[in-house]
């Protein structure tokens, strides 16, 4: 296909013979291309003996047979019709980088996300692994973590005491050359120490700081309510039945799900197999880091703000074994564990498990087929799950377990719907109505906490002219300004573009700026000037900036140096703080207007997410929702904690206008500087997929081409069309039907978006 990256074609000239040799073999190698299909080349003797599949390659590529990396995916005995081919050009790695489980396992995120099998690759192998995998590298030890007694136990020879002692006084690992120098001996008491597991071996030094690998102080399991052993026995099934099945652990908020798969997990470890924990990067807290290590002897975590260096540390620890739980935002998915046991994802409805970027993969549908390929369980633990699992395990495609109360028989908060329609202090211009305004001066009366969620970051969220009575957008994006007070800036929020704030409209040169609507940082001083006395903490992505920044944040709150916390998203997830007794959403409309599909789903999600951060202590709490629409389906359901009744709403609204997930989608974006050469070319694929429909099934649909509802994103002009079927085999087999025979115009491009999330 000819796609994103412009034409590729192959040089016509032979240029290498193969021996005319019955046993020839050919390896098959991919790209970091739009292509699902690999390439073939003829094998030099001087590397028979070593290439594998897994291993990269260099290998003349173009028109100009220009040497580019691949990813070799296959080395197979030659076809009779295969005689001339060119050779690899260089071999670059001396073991697989990964084995033959995860290269299946990336073809088919290749074929089922509709994108190039090496572009999956690429994405998927961390870039510290693929970086140091070719040069040679220094050995290096650590004491291998939860060996302190055997260590105390075990009789040693001198020179083997000698090492331990060194690498007991380090902090980092030690070069094995360092390492003999030191303990004046050979390499023999390195491998008798390694061969009893006392010792690991990495391949990098590691800049990894002695916290990573310091051990935690390990806690007791808890003792288990009926509840969560009724959900634990079911899920220990199919791991003792070492057989696939998703289930799906619908738990309120609090009902103690974390724990369940604690218990889980231990039963899995037992078997000396690993665990991943999937959890939203947001999630990725020291709080929940702890929670893992506090219970198991070792646990690697994974998220994406690490070095390359870090990275690959973590990589090879994993793969040798020497690590039980792995802890991880999305990619975690595909830590190369030698022995899996099980996949946990946490909140399965986190629109954060879907990556944004090619590959667009989704990690829910990633760990299920991988759980199915090594026959593990995969269990998905939500309060609010997505439509999509919801309704799997409706079809008893997947088991449900359901944890429908609290630990410790605590009440669900009871949440109540505001409408601010007719609210005198909102007419006011406050964002804080009457009775939200009650409601907090009460609870911090009784020495209460208070958290209060806003969606909007930023001062205001819109700069508007008057005269033109419209907002004032960025000059790259069909999206208007944030008014930014602090950096005295109107800021885009999909760009980042800062500019001054306009003193005349752009447009007509009026002097009729305004700045429209409540952001967090507004928010942060109505809040200041209405309850003076309370000490305000605020935490969205501008304040949150530097690392560590956010759990400072969490850490005051929790030890009562702070009464009223307020933020967007951040503040929504999984924080447990039993003094909060008030929970503010102080404008759900902002969720429920997005223009798109899922906003019900994504409201109903927030409201019950930030319930669950009240009433958890023995003081109970309560929630208000401030909204002008108090009767919308999604709010009325969130405010009576019912799930299964909005899910059966939803999933009614959904099944009568053939949306996912009784439909899926294939989302097409084009892109260019020329508008209207991007419209005609969406019309054109528009045009295309139809015909190739005809005849065929009417089991698909094609919906577009049009303007795609950010029409302008960094400059570029976007357009779309949706690929709308029954199964998305019919999806996939009606776009490549398509696919190869495109051919793009100059400054357009694509993008496949499969099961798309991101309305945008
Ligand atoms: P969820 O993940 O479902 O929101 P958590 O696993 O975070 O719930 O549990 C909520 C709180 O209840 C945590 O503080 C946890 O330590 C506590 N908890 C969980 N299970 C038990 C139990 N069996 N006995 C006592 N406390 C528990
Ligand atoms: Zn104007
Ligand atoms: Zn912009």
């Amino acid at each position: 296909m000819n796609s994103q990256q412009g034409t590729f074609e192959f040089a016509e000239t032979p240029e290498w013979q193969n021996a005319a040799n019955e046993d020839v073999m050919v390896a098959e190698v991919v790209f970091n291309l739009p292509l699902e299909r690999p390439y073939t080349y003829a094998i030099p003797d001087t590397i028979r003996d070593r290439i594998k599949a897994g291993q990269r390659v260099k290998a003349p590529l173009g028109r100009g047979n220009r040497s580019v990396v691949g990813y070799c995916v296959a080395v197979r005995p030659a076809d009779q019709s295969q005689r001339v081919l060119k050779p690899i050009s260089e071999l670059l790695d001396s073991e697989p980088l990964l084995d033959e489980r995860m290269l299946e396992l990336t073809r088919w995120i290749a074929e089922r996300y509709l994108c190039g099998w090496g572009q999956v690759l690429d994405s998927v192998i961390p870039a510290g692994v693929r970086r140091k995998s070719g040069t040679r590298e220094v050995q290096s030890f650590i004491l291998t973590p939860g060996n302190e007694e055997k260590l105390t136990t075990t009789r040693f020879s001198r020179q083997q005491k000698a090492v331990i002692e060194i690498l007991q006084k380090s902090s980092d690992p030690i070069a094995a050359t360092d390492l003999c120098e030191r303990a004046v001996c050979g390499p023999a008491p390195l491998n008798s120490l390694r061969k009893k597991g006392l010792i690991t071996a990495l391949r990098v030094r590691s800049d990894i700081t002695g916290d990573e690998l310091a051990t935690f102080e390990q806690q007791q399991d808890l003792e288990l309510n009926d509840q969560q052993q009724l959900a634990l026995d079911r899920i220990l099934q199919p791991i003792r039945a070492s057989e696939y099945e998703t289930l799906l652990l619908h738990g309120v908020t609090g009902s103690g799900k974390t724990e369940v798969y604690i218990r889980a997990i231990r039963e899995v470890v037992s078997y000396g197999r690993q665990a991943i924990v999937l959890v939203p990067e947001i999630s990725l807290t020291p709080q929940t880091i702890r929670r893992f290590r506090s219970r198991f002897n070792s646990v690697a975590v994974l998220h994406s703000h690490m070095t390359d260096a870090e990275r690959h540390w973590q990589w090879q620890q994993i793969a040798s074994g020497g690590i039980e739980v792995i802890v991880g935002a999305r990619s975690a998915v595909f830590a190369p564990t030698p022995h899996l046991g099980l996949i946990v994802i946490d909140e399965e409805h986190e629109p954060s498990f879907k990556q944004d970027s090619t590959p667009r993969y989704h990690a829910r549908e990633v760990a299920r087929k991988r759980c199915l390929d090594e026959k593990v369980p995969l269990i998905l633990g939500s309060a609010t799950p997505t439509l999509e699992s919801w309704l799997r395990a409706q079809r008893k495609i997947d088991a449900l377990v359901s944890m429908p109360s609290r630990v410790a028989e605590r009440p669900l908060p009871p949440v109540v719907i505001v409408d601010t329609r007719d609210d005198p202090r909102i007419k006011r211009g406050s964002s804080i109505g009457r009775a939200l305004f009650q409601a907090i001066t009460r609870a911090l009366n009784e020495k209460g906490q208070v958290i209060l969620f806003l969606n909007l970051r930023g001062y205001s969220p819109t700069v508007w002219c008057r005269s033109c009575g419209t907002g004032i957008k960025c000059p790259n994006c069909d999206v208007t300004l944030t008014w930014h007070r602090d950096r005295q800036a109107a800021v885009c929020h999909s760009c980042d573009y800062e500019i001054p704030p306009p003193k005349v409209c752009p447009k007509c040169e009026s002097p009729t700026v305004r700045y429209l609507g409540t952001g967090t940082q507004k928010l942060d001083e109505e809040v200041q000037n209405t309850f003076p006395n309370a000490r305000v903490l605020r935490m969205d992505s501008d304040s949150m900036k530097k690392p560590g920044s956010h759990d400072e944040a969490l850490n005051k709150f929790r030890h009562g140096e702070v009464e009223i916390l307020l933020g967007t998203q951040m503040i929504a997830k999984g924080l447990d703080f039993p003094n909060v007794t008030l929970v503010g959403v102080v404008d759900a409309d902002t969720m429920l207007r997005q223009p798109d599909m899922r906003a019900a789903e994504r409201t109903f999600q927030l409201i019950a997410q930030v319930a669950g951060r009240t009433g958890r202590g023995e003081r109970g709490g309560r929630v208000l929702v401030q909204t002008t629409c108090p009767n919308d389906p999604a709010v009325k359901f969130a405010s009576k904690h019912d799930f299964i009744g909005f899910a059966q709403h939803e999933l009614a609204e959904r099944h009568d206008g053939q949306a996912p997930p009784f439909s899926h989608v294939a989302r097409v974006i084009f892109r260019g500087p020329d508008e209207d050469r991007v419209r005609r070319t969406a019309r054109d694929v528009a045009d295309k997929l139809r015909a190739a429909r005809k005849g065929t099934t009417k089991d698909v649909r094609i919906l577009g081409a049009a303007p795609a509802p950010v029409i302008r994103l960094r400059t570029l002009w976007r357009f779309h069309l949706q690929i709308a079927g029954k199964t998305p085999e019919l999806v996939r087999e009606l776009w490549q039907s398509v696919e190869s025979s495109l051919t793009l115009p100059e400054g357009v491009e694509l993008a496949v978006d499969v099961d798309p999330i991101n309305a945008r």
